[in-house]
């Protein structure tokens, strides 16, 4: 029972760093966010230590009676939270949890549509090295010159390849995807219709963004990114399809179940389902749409700085680098540089390469979750602005930034 500070000091110390980060610097990754320590405290609990293969009433391992107990509670929250017929709840990640659900709908070398990785689609939508870019035969779709998804064009290259699969879903994209429209050209070429919400799960959760459940056969989503639960993948489907599922999970793709994870999943449900989630999600958009207001202001327009399709309406805006002197990497570099944690991000028809970028994908969910309101989101929005400019003052943002951080604690109680 030795404590990890006298058992492992160098993990220790990395611990506390990590910690020290998140609390001095302003989290704007827009995928990332600051789990509950109610979360983080199921997660590190003893339910790491028991093998559970299987589902809740029949595991392939004796002494399951309590982690029954926590499944079966994740399952009934998030089927209730998003109205979903079934549930699984056991995906070690997103990724995983989009490999299952191809699993268990597709053979090798079937068709599958997804959005173009540069254009704001996923690795798991058919990026070329990844699984299913190299088992699938993939046909991407792409953001017309307004920014928005090209339905004509889905349309038009789902009836010419008439894919078993459409995936709709995105990474990096700020508007919302048409569910309904998606539905009937995955109907009128006979494709499933697999909707990857990870992104904005936490939005639909709080009724803040259209419900993809009711239109796709599948929806799978990550639980740690506007969601706020502990990382790990979820997929949903109708009744139908619930033992094909449940197998590409288990057996098909994982052994024993993280039920530490499935226990803080549950817990994150909880949550989700509360009027502060609700209250956190709107302060999440609002921050979004104030941080895209004020980066096509004149001043900033005048430095070659634009927003992607003119602004938002989720939780992330994604800023147009192509005219500007930084590129995504230096002014990721020049953010890091006074404590805003953002990344650089590939747009469509990018000129630069990939490493480089020409974008920056910029979220509000950890800082709404850590209590931004409006006129923060208004400060910060204005410090990312000043430091995109060739005159800025380092010291001075730093100093804004710090104010910020101290003005809205960051697990306070856990600090050693
Ligand atoms: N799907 C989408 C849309 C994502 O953005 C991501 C992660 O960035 C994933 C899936 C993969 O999730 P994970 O990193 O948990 O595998």
């Amino acid at each position: 029972n030795t404590p990890l500070h006298e058992l492992d000091p160098a993990v220790a110390a990395a611990v506390d760093a990590e910690l020290h980060r998140q609390q001095s610097t302003l989290e704007m990754i827009a995928s990332e966010n600051f789990a509950p320590v109610a979360v983080m405290e199921a997660q590190g609990s003893v339910l790491t230590n028991k093998y559970a293969e299987g589902y809740p009433g029949r595991r392939y391992y004796g002494g399951c009676e309590h982690v029954d107990v926590v499944e079966q509670i994740a399952i009934d929250r998030v089927k209730e939270l998003f109205g979903a017929e079934h549930a699984n709840v056991q995906p070690h990640s997103g990724a995983q949890a989009n490999a299952a659900a191809m699993f268990a709908l597709l053979k090798p070398g079937d068709t599958i549509m997804g959005l173009n990785l540069a254009h704001g689609g996923h690795l798991t939508h058919g990026m070329k090295i990844n699984f299913s870019g190299k088992l699938y035969d993939v046909v991407a779709y792409h953001v017309g010159d307004d920014g928005r998804v090209d339905m004509a064009e889905v349309e038009r290259l789902a009836k010419e390849s008439r894919p078993k699969l459409i995936v709709a879903g995105w990474s990096a994209y700020p508007r919302q995807l048409d569910f309904a429209e998606f539905r009937r050209i995955a109907d009128e070429v006979g494709a499933y219709l697999m909707v990857d919400m990870a992104h904005f799960a936490g939005l639909v959760a709080a009724g803040l963004h259209p419900n993809p459940v009711p239109h796709a056969h599948v929806v799978t989503t990550t639980t740690h990114k506007t969601l706020g639960g502990p990382r790990g993948g979820v997929i949903l489907s109708t009744a139908e399809l619930a033992k094909k599922i449940n197998s590409a999970v288990f057996p098909g793709q994982q052994g024993g179940p993280l039920e530490h994870v499935v226990a803080a999943k549950a817990v994150a449900f909880k949550v989700a389902a509360s009027e502060d989630f609700k209250e956190r999600q709107r302060r999440t958009l609002e921050g979004a749409r104030i941080l895209a207001e004020r980066l096509v202001q004149d001043d900033v327009r005048a430095v070659g700085v634009d927003v992607l399709s003119g602004g938002t309406d989720v939780h992330l805006v994604l800023v147009d680098l192509r005219d500007s002197e930084l590129d995504g990497q230096q002014a990721e570099d020049r953010l890091h540089g006074i404590g805003i944690t953002v990344n650089r991000n590939a747009i469509p028809n990018d000129p630069r390469p990939p490493m480089v970028t020409s974008g920056l994908r910029i979220g509000t969910p950890a800082l709404a979750t850590r209590g931004f309101r409006a006129e923060d989101f208004a400060e910060v929005a204005d410090v990312i602005a000043e430091a995109l400019k060739p005159s800025y003052d380092a010291e001075a943002l730093k100093a804004r930034v710090k104010a910020l951080a101290d003005k809205h604690p960051l697990y306070p109680g856990l600090n050693k």
